[in-house]
């Protein structure tokens, strides 16, 4: 049976494992296809390439754009793109100097709660990650011994409408679709409908994504959506003529999103992924 799992995170940005130990580990779940889909950065993908090749496994090259919607933050998946093309590359480093100016920012909110964290207790956790974000300060926070997990973190201090938490930049939504097709890829809003982008994209606002910027898809079978959610979403994708697709969030053993093939995407519809990325 081939099973693709088409959103993944490695230590690359806020996982936990290396891009080859992801690889490794998405042979041994079973997969027969993953995508490597990191916040922010394409660095994690050779290694993983050479890793798959390695394995026999297929690796399907992605990023996971920190867009918005009206300063809403939205996700949107980006896979097959140009790791060179310059208008994409620029927009990305603009994202990761706005995910590092946020730092010192929600340092200075905890430091104000009494919970003082440095620079260096956020590098210690993001190592030579370049997309930092708040997965590292709650690592931080989790090192320090002041919380037990990052899912504490973010159910308290670090949660979008917690104490700790500073907004960041993202890329308006259609520019980054509009990117990802410039760079030659297939365009996908991630768990749209999910915690926190379900306020923002209403069926009307997804039609217009499809008609107006050629949006390629939706991805429906996340964690974050429960069963109802995913057959409205699917019922408006068929509706709109758009791929629906499904992945894990995979961010390493015991963080945030679940195992490795947990969510699957349609082998019909990798076919078409594929086909629009010829
Ligand atoms: P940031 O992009 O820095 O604002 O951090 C958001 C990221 O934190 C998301 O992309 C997830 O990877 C992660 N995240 C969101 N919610 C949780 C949660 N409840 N527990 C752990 N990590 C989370
Ligand atoms: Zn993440
Ligand atoms: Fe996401
Ligand atoms: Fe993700």
């Amino acid at each position: 049976m081939t099973r693709i799992d088409l959103h993944t995170h490695s230590a690359v940005s806020d996982g936990t494992d290396a891009p080859a130990h992801l690889v490794e580990h998405a042979v041994a779940a079973g997969l027969s296809v993953v995508a490597l889909t990191d916040h922010d950065t394409f660095d994690g993908l050779t290694e993983a390439e050479e890793t798959a090749a390695r394995l026999g496994i297929e690796l399907l090259p992605g990023v996971e754009i920190s867009a918005q919607v009206r300063g809403v933050s939205v996700h949107l998946l980006g896979y097959g793109c140009d790791t060179e093309d310059d208008a994409l590359l620029d927009e990305l480093a603009k994202i990761r100097k706005g995910r590092e100016r946020r730092v010192p920012a929600m340092l200075a909110k905890l430091d104000a709660l009494g919970l003082p964290l440095t620079m260096d207790d956020v590098a210690a956790q993001a190592g030579d990650s370049p997309s930092v974000g708040r997965p590292h300060v709650a690592d931080a926070l989790v090192a320090r011994g002041y919380l037990a997990s990052r899912d504490e973190a973010f159910a308290t201090l670090l949660a979008d409408d917690g104490p700790a938490f500073v907004p960041r930049y993202g890329v308006p939504l259609a520019r980054g679709i509009d990117l990802i097709h410039g760079a030659g890829g297939v365009a996908i809003i991630a768990h749209p409908w999910g915690r926190v982008s379900r306020g923002v994209l209403d069926t009307k606002s997804l039609r217009r994504l499809a008609d107006v910027h050629e949006l390629d898809g939706i991805e429906v079978d996340h964690g974050d959506h429960d069963e109802a959610t995913r057959q409205k979403l699917r019922a408006l994708a068929e509706r709109s003529g758009l791929l629906t697709t499904g992945g894990s969030d995979y961010h390493g053993a015991g963080k945030v999103g679940h195992d490795l093939g947990s969510e699957t995407t349609a082998p019909a519809v990798w076919t078409e992924i594929e086909r629009r990325l010829c």
